[in-house]
């Protein structure tokens, strides 16, 4: 069913037909191999060589070159706008840009921009659901950008996600993805705090998740992190250093939200302790029984 209406889709002219994914990290890595088995990956980049991925370019300029649609998943608006950098010879109409890394309002509107200005069109379109849900196609993207543009890489994008909004600009995409993260952040903060003071009273993690799944608290963060809290997985799904970059953008405009700074402060201390790279239930690692 999914299939058939993902070929109506590409039966239209203005839909985009191949995709490249630029940063092969925790999530472009299952996105591309996603891709890939649909026949749609056209190429993959990533900064440090990864030759071994499906479709591999020696440049990000050869994977924008080999696709109609670039999708980039790096770090932060520094790594965005290099990639750009490299990629803006390669762009103009025919192609497009989905811009899927967790920025700054200001700097989606900047790339935007840039990328317009070649006669591409421009999508940003950041994400939540960590590795799991990229693995299972139910990545949750919150699309910004003119409904044309949308339109045109949809149909791609549905193939690792079930659920898309549409946004009415780049900038409000970019806002409420910070907005989602900072709820996260809180709710981890929460739940360590809240399992902590439970262990430190001598109740065990399984009889304390069971009662948190009747709870009004139960979250589907709880849900995601239980076996990683339980079992002291700090393997990543989503690292401290990308959800501490998340809060510094936030913080922009942050006056007066006391939480943010809190977690922000916490995110920062578990960084500075070489967490950096760990899950950001790594959070509970500041907190002693
Ligand atoms: P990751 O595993 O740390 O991967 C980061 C990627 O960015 C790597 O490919 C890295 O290349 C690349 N990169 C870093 N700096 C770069 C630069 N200056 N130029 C070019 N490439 C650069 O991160 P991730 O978890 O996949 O997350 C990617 C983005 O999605 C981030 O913005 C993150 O906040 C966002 N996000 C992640 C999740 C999640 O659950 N993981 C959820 C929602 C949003 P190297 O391999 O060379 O270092």
């Amino acid at each position: 069913m999914i299939e058939r209406i993902f070929d109506n889709c590409f039966a239209y002219n203005s839909v985009m037909q191949s995709i490249s994914v630029l940063g092969l990290g925790i999530i472009g890595t299952p996105w591309a191999a996603r891709y890939h088995a649909a026949g749609r990956l056209a190429g993959t980049w990533n900064r440090t060589a990864k030759p071994q991925s499906p479709k591999w370019k020696e440049s990000a300029l050869a994977a924008t070159s080999a696709a109609d649609v670039t999708q980039i998943v790096v770090a932060d608006p520094a790594a965005v706008s290099s990639v750009l950098d490299a990629i803006v010879p390669a762009l103009g109409k025919g192609k497009a840009v989905v811009q899927s890394s967790t920025i700054d309002a200001e700097s989606a509107v900047q790339f935007e921009a840039r990328v317009r200005a070649t006669g591409a069109l421009y999508v940003e379109s950041p994400f939540t659901g960590s590795k799991p849900a990229a693995e299972e196609g139910k990545t949750v993207f919150f699309m910004g950008g003119d409904a044309a543009a949308i339109d045109a890489v949809e149909p791609l994008l549905s193939l690792v996600s079930e659920t898309r909004f549409r946004l009415p600009s780049v900038g409000k995409s970019a806002a409420l993805k910070l907005a989602m993260n900072l709820q996260i952040a809180g709710l981890m903060e929460a739940l360590s705090e809240s399992l902590t003071f439970a262990r430190r009273a001598g109740i065990d993690d399984a009889l304390y998740f069971s009662v948190l799944a009747k709870n009004v608290a139960y979250s589907g963060l709880a849900r995601l992190k239980e076996p990683k809290l339980k079992g002291g997985d700090y393997a990543p799904q989503f690292s401290v250093k990308h959800m501490h970059k998340d809060l510094r953008l936030a913080d922009r405009d942050g006056a007066g939200l006391p939480l943010l700074k809190t977690v922000r402060l916490a995110l920062a201390d578990a960084e500075a302790q070489g967490m950096g790279d760990d899950d950001f239930c790594s959070l509970i690692r500041l907190l002693r029984v």
